[in-house]
């Protein structure tokens, strides 16, 4: 028997690597039959939601989904699908490996972390009061009742983080670091300047990497982990942030591996698990077959794990690692400059692969 797996072209260059992806996973001999559901742009202009409820309905069934990046317009417009998709799935981790391959040009050497970050609350649990409106008005009101004072002109954001979350996103990036033979966790936090937040966050931390004495713990200020990351990334191993701070971290730590072409990444909750590339829709490259498909090949290895098809899995991490070692099919983003003439498109680097997982 097969696996069932819901697939979610998205937008941009989303139906391009994710093509490539497919092609990939389907050439290791896993047999896979795929639940092709429409979300984003494409939805909205079918469905009228960007977000339709068989989407949601076809990862609960099938527990597993593939998914390429969907646009947000920028400050009007749909609210965030991916945002919404962790909410109403409740895909409380978001977990993205940070590899550096051979081949690959960057200035580091060793750099092996995985940044583990929390989907659900902090500043992107969409509680927003719009500047001018009815709600901030009263929210303003009640907060200069408190002796707090905001400019009456403000757009106010809300960050809530809980214990609760906090205690789960900790957790299970201990026991991610187990199950992985992982030595390390980093807790990063702002907790000096968001006493009430981040504070609750880092004790909730503390208390809860006692439980894991054969893991060693620490924790990092925000700012001071974005500089550490840049001169000495081979210090770390797995990082646990509250989400805004792991949302930028995991895109700092993708350029330290070669770029968002080589990020992967895995939303992952009690009972659903949907596998994407770390970077956008890069509406500018949509159509043109140049981008890398790496990040969503590397997330197809990342599902074949959590399907247990281990082996499969590892014969394709290696095929990905001996194309890119080769320096040959790779596209423009691995080439020593990206006008390199002889970089190859999306669809041919993905045709190397599979060459070579052959
Ligand atoms: P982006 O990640 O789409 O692209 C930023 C730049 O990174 C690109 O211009 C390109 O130079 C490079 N890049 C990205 N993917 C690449 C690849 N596979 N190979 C080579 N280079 C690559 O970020 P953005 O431009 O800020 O966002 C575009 C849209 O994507 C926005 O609407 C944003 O909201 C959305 N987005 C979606 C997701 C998601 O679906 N999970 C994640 C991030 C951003």
């Amino acid at each position: 028997m097969g696996h069932r797996v819901t697939l979610i072209p998205g937008d941009g260059i989303g139906p391009e690597v994710i093509d490539a992806a497919v092609r990939c996973i389907e050439a290791t001999g896993v047999k896979i039959s795929w639940e092709v559901v429409e979300a984003g742009e494409p939805a909205l202009k079918r469905h009228g939601t960007p977000l339709p409820a068989e989407v949601l309905e076809s990862i609960r069934r099938n527990g597993v989904a593939l998914k390429g990046p969907i646009t947000t317009p920028v400050g009007t417009g749909f609210r965030s699908v991916n945002v919404a998709l962790r909410q109403k799935l409740d895909l409380y981790a978001c977990v993205r490996p940070c590899k550096l391959y051979p081949g690959v040009r960057t200035r580091y050497t060793n750099v092996d972390l995985v940044v583990i970050r929390e989907t659900t609350e902090d500043l992107y649990a969409g509680i927003e009061f719009e500047e001018g409106s009815e709600e901030s008005r009263r929210l303003l009101e009640f907060l200069r009742s408190l002796g707090h004072q905001v400019r009456e002109d403000s757009g106010i954001s809300l960050k809530p983080i809980s214990k609760f979350c906090s205690e789960r996103i900790v957790r299970f990036a201990f026991e991610y670091a187990r199950r992985n033979g992982r030595k390390k966790v980093t807790a990063v936090h702002k907790a000096n300047i968001m006493k009430f937040s981040d504070g609750l966050f880092l004790s909730v931390a503390r208390e809860v990497a006692k439980e894991y004495p054969d893991i060693s713990f620490e924790d990092r200020i925000v700012d001071n982990m974005c500089m550490q990351l840049v001169q000495k990334p081979e210090l770390y191993d797995v990082i646990v942030a509250p989400n805004i701070y792991g949302d930028l971290l995991s895109d700092l730590c993708a350029g330290l591996v070669g770029g968002l072409g080589m990020a992967p990444s895995c939303n992952i909750g009690q009972h659903a698990a949907v596998f994407e590339p770390t970077h956008g829709s890069a509406p500018k490259y949509a159509g043109l077959n140049r981008v890398n498909p790496t990040a969503t090949i590397l997330s197809g290895v990342m599902m074949l794990r959590h399907l247990g098809e281990v082996e499969a899995a590892n014969l394709l991490e290696r095929a990905v690692a001996k194309v890119i070692a080769e320096g040959r099919y790779v596209t423009y983003d691995l080439k020593p400059t990206p006008d390199d003439p002889t970089a190859v498109g999306t669809r041919e680097m993905a045709d190397a692969i599979i060459r070579e997982l052959k």
